[in-house]
């Protein structure tokens, strides 16, 4: 049996050993006209989503782990931030520049609300837009020196609206195998042939290419300027040459790349020194450089057209409020302003990977600029690790499957320009020191399960 095999056997045996405390089903329900009906479906709890949510916090109860999810923090996410009442070093929030902590960047949201409230209160094709979104638009567009922007209330519903509006049954989307959640729900939705290639592997893009394009209408490349599992960059040049070479739109997602990569932060295109004219469709969020929420496309004007008009995510959803809008417009302006923000967080970067790889600390595929993963394989090792961290004082959020593969499970770091070197060396101590703890007690699913079926 493969070690993948053996951890999913593993899972499944100690969800099914934790289970008898699982609510049980209600009986079904015999009424006369619709016998056939078990009512029993309808019931929240003996959903198996929820049954999936039950064994994974009796687990967490059962090994005295914390539940990862949904900690309540009691201060703004910042380098630091305070969990029942202690201070922690934060690594798992993406205020990448510091901006969402500038007074600058709060005045002008207050001030913005001051003028124009808190919702603009219908969607801008039915009540209009305000001056705002115009000049947010602008300065998206000026950055990647296309022919025009558009702001939606989401980063996750960009991709999905934009993907799934574009693209139909007859077209082709090709996606990097370790996209996001956002990128191939959109995927789905456009009821486009899907294939996803193996991760940053170009050559496996060109066989793929090679073999399906001309069954297609349309053809989709879409990949992230810095992906947010791993930490690494794909080859935009390469890239742009085989969709040019193929006839396919290339979509690039910035998520994680605004305000990281390049001299002046402006991404992938400026790091790789290539032309953000030669890509069709760029996306990003305003959740992270941008310290607010909201997605983007910049791109052509006909392609801008069709997205006002058919993206549903835009259409049919409230524009964006004033504040957002104001803080992504003063975030940009700053980004551009003050370039020793993208240098400091990209020595950072650097500093912390060099750190973790002294340290002996499997960093995977990082090129060490705001993610850095610290991976570790067994899920609930990586559980373990997160929560022991948080007591010694570090915040480190655990990734484990079905996020990214089995058997590399890990604690993902995200690195912003206003942690300390200080702070970046004490998280990178303490993280080894107590993995080396876990990994000489044979902390794992395996171990768990024995411990369990003793009791
Ligand atoms: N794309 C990528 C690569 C992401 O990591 C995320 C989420 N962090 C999104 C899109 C969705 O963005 P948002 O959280 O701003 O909605």
């Amino acid at each position: 049996m493969s070690k993948q095999q053996f951890d999913r056997e593993a899972i499944l045996n100690l969800s099914r050993s934790m289970a008898k405390g699982a609510p049980t089903k209600p009986a079904a329900h015999r009424g006369t006209h619709h016998a056939k009906i078990d009512r029993s479906k309808t019931d929240f709890a003996t959903m198996d989503l929820y049954q999936q949510i039950t064994i994974q916090r009796q687990m967490a109860e059962k090994l005295q782990t914390r539940d990862p999810y949904f900690v309540l923090h009691e201060s703004r996410a910042g380098a630091t931030t305070i969990v029942d009442g202690k201070e922690l070093i934060n690594f798992a929030s993406y205020d990448y520049l510091g901006l969402n902590g500038l007074d600058e960047v709060h005045q002008a949201a207050k001030d913005a609300i001051d003028q124009f409230g808190t919702s603009v209160s219908g969607s801008r094709p039915t009540s209009g837009e305000r001056p705002f979104h115009r000049t947010l638009e602008q300065q998206l567009a000026d950055l990647y020196q296309s022919e025009a922007a558009l702001i939606f209330v989401s980063g996750h519903a960009t991709n999905v609206s934009t993907i799934g509006e574009l693209l139909g049954p007859t077209d082709l989307v090709l996606f990097d195998a370790y996209s996001h959640n956002s990128v191939t729900t959109g995927c789905k939705l456009s009821g486009a042939t899907r294939r996803a290639f193996k991760h940053n592997d170009f050559d496996d893009l060109e066989r793929i290419l090679e073999e399906t394009r001309n069954a297609h209408d349309r053809v989709m490349i879409v990949v992230e300027g810095l992906y947010s599992m791993d930490g690494d960059m794909p080859d935009l040049a390469r890239l742009v040459e085989l969709k040019d070479r193929f006839g396919a739109w290339l979509m690039v997602d910035e998520a994680h790349s605004l305000g990281v990569l390049g001299a002046t932060g402006k991404g992938l295109f400026e790091q790789q020194g290539v032309d953000p004219k030669k890509i069709d469709i760029w996306m990003g969020t305003m959740s992270k450089t941008m310290s607010g929420c909201g997605g983007y496309i910049c791109g052509n004007q006909p392609l801008i057209d069709i997205l006002k008009f058919f993206a549903s995510g835009f259409m049919y959803s409230v524009g964006l409020s004033a504040p957002l809008s104001v803080a992504g417009s003063k975030a940009l302006e700053i980004m551009q302003h003050e370039p020793w923000r993208v240098e400091k967080l990209q020595s950072n970067g650097r500093y912390f990977l060099k750190a973790a790889q002294a340290a002996g600390l499997d960093t995977g595929l990082s090129a060490g600029f705001c993610v850095v993963p610290v991976i570790v394989g067994d899920s609930l090792r990586a559980v373990k690790l997160s929560n022991n961290l948080m007591d010694r004082g570090i915040y480190a959020f655990p990734i484990t499957y079905p996020a990214v593969p089995m058997n590399s499970a890990r604690l993902r770091f995200f690195i912003s320009a206003t942690h300390s070197e200080e702070q970046l060396q004490q998280a990178v101590d303490i993280t080894a020191e107590e993995l080396r703890k876990l990994e000489d007690a044979n902390f794992s699913i395996a171990s768990a399960l024995s411990n369990l079926n003793a009791d």
